[in-house]
């Protein structure tokens, strides 16, 4: 009998102290998203002019990426991947969300936010959603238990808006929740305002000694671009240089919360862009750097981002990792390091990236479908990226395979000037067939729009 109440009062005692450890041990997780952002308009990325001090220092105290995807041209199918860990088109929103769109992310889709609040983190997202903001779509019903930032993109309002459906528009919203709180904020305030809600969450959740997954998605350099008062006219590229500035600001603002509240060594803080520049609106987008194309296409300044992660202690600093990544890997990654289950019943498209983090692990074989709308365009497999379809065709269209496909060494070529498709008949046929097996296995979901 005594033996047993032993047994019993060890047993318990040891999950108590599981539970204790199992909560010490649940890293908090910050993900900061930039918008329109390019693979070239960052100091650490080798941005000649604009000043990234913050992200300069959080590269060099942590791990930059080089060959690190979004998986969609465009917002919305970005963030839906982002945050469900899977190509965009299972669940149906392939292309950008607009204010008169009724659709959005479903209830049944489940999201990193999902994933570790099930695991008991507290989750916040500041700043743009962009996957529907009616009712049933908006964050707080996606695992977020709260929400404050502008639902899509800052230039969906009547005023801004070159769309010729602009008069169906409401004034631009700037939610609290699931409330319209304030219509068309002045964006000049914007990033500065979503950096105190995204620090005041971070200091809060600190103080609770609660884990935490901040989703920290800016507004900016998305045109029509602002910039606060403090850093207008400031930078040496216009106004874009200004806005990219004040955005590398909040970074700052947010590590010096995150070291302030003392939990530096139990965080990781990534940041990454939704698609790369707008370059055809000239000196209001960025620039890609050496990569070709932009913003909605598949080339890859359109969908190679920055990436950089920093965890003191558990990512080695001063790294560039040549190592392959997309964001469909973030959710797989969040949940592995939260204990959380991964959704149950659907297909994951994404990968752990915690051997290349952690390890400094390159050894992961590249493989990536670029999708424009519903329609795979290219592949990557290692170092070689295969056009199958003609790269001129814009996003929104439905073209039919190219009886000329490109094919890319992006090791040796990642501008994708050089084609080499006739001299490598062998790797064609083999990326081609990928596409083929692919497109016969991914079921595309309802079209949300
Ligand atoms: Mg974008």
């Amino acid at each position: 009998m005594l033996t047993a109440m032993l047994n019993r009062r060890e047993l318990l005692a040891t999950l108590v102290s599981g539970a204790l450890m199992g909560a010490e041990t649940k890293p908090n997780i910050v993900m900061i998203y930039a918008d329109d952002l390019g693979y070239g308009d960052l100091g650490c990325y080798g941005n000649p002019t604009i000043r990234t001090p913050h992200l300069d220092k959080m590269a060099a105290e942590g791990m930059r990426w080089t060959q690190f995807y979004s998986t969609s041209p465009l917002c919305s199918p970005s963030r839906a991947a982002l945050m469900t860990g899977r190509y965009p088109v299972r669940c149906g929103i392939s292309k950008v969300l607009f204010p008169y769109s009724t659709g959005g992310l479903k209830a049944g889709e489940t999201t990193v936010a999902d994933a570790l609040k099930g695991v008991g983190y507290a989750t916040a997202i500041v700043g743009k959603w962009h996957l529907g903001h009616k009712g049933e779509y908006l964050p707080t019903r996606h695992g977020f238990d709260s929400y404050f930032g502008i639902p899509y993109s800052n230039d969906m309002s009547p005023a801004t808006s070159r769309s010729p459906r602009k008069s169906e528009y409401p004034p631009t919203p700037l939610m609290r929740n699931e409330t319209v709180a304030e219509q068309e904020p002045d964006q000049s305030t914007l990033t500065g305002r979503y950096t105190e809600e995204a620090t005041g969450f971070i200091r809060a959740s600190a103080r609770a000694k609660k884990p935490f997954f901040l989703y920290f998605a800016h507004t900016f350099p998305h045109w029509p671009l602002a910039a606060s008062a403090k850093f207008k006219g400031k930078s040496k590229r216009g106004l874009f240089g200004d806005a990219v500035e004040e955005l590398d600001w909040s970074v700052g603002e947010v590590l010096r919360a995150v070291k302030e509240a003392g939990v530096e060594g139990n965080t990781l803080v990534m940041f990454s862009s939704d698609n790369g520049p707008a370059m055809p609106l000239r000196e209001e987008g960025g620039t890609a750097g050496q990569l070709s194309g932009w913003k909605s296409q598949n080339w890859e300044g359109g969908q190679r981002e920055p990436f950089i992660a920093r965890w003191p202690g558990r990512i080695k600093a001063g790294q560039v990792s040549h190592a392959f990544g997309c964001t469909m890997d973030i959710l797989p990654t969040c949940a592995k390091l939260a204990g959380a289950r991964a959704p149950v019943g659907r297909e994951l498209d994404g990968a752990d990236l915690g051997p290349a983090l952690f390890q400094g692990d390159e050894s992961r074989e590249a493989l990536f479908f670029y999708y424009g709308d519903v329609t795979v365009r290219a592949v990557r497999k290692g170092p070689w990226k295969l056009w199958v379809t003609d790269p001129k065709a814009g996003f929104a269209q439905k073209p039919a395979r190219t009886a000329t496909p490109l094919l890319f060494h992006l090791e040796h070529d990642p501008s994708e000037r050089f084609n080499v498709a006739e001299k490598q008949p062998e790797v064609v046929r083999e990326l081609t067939a990928l596409v083929d097996r692919h497109v016969a296995q991914v079921k595309i979901g309802e079209l949300q729009e």
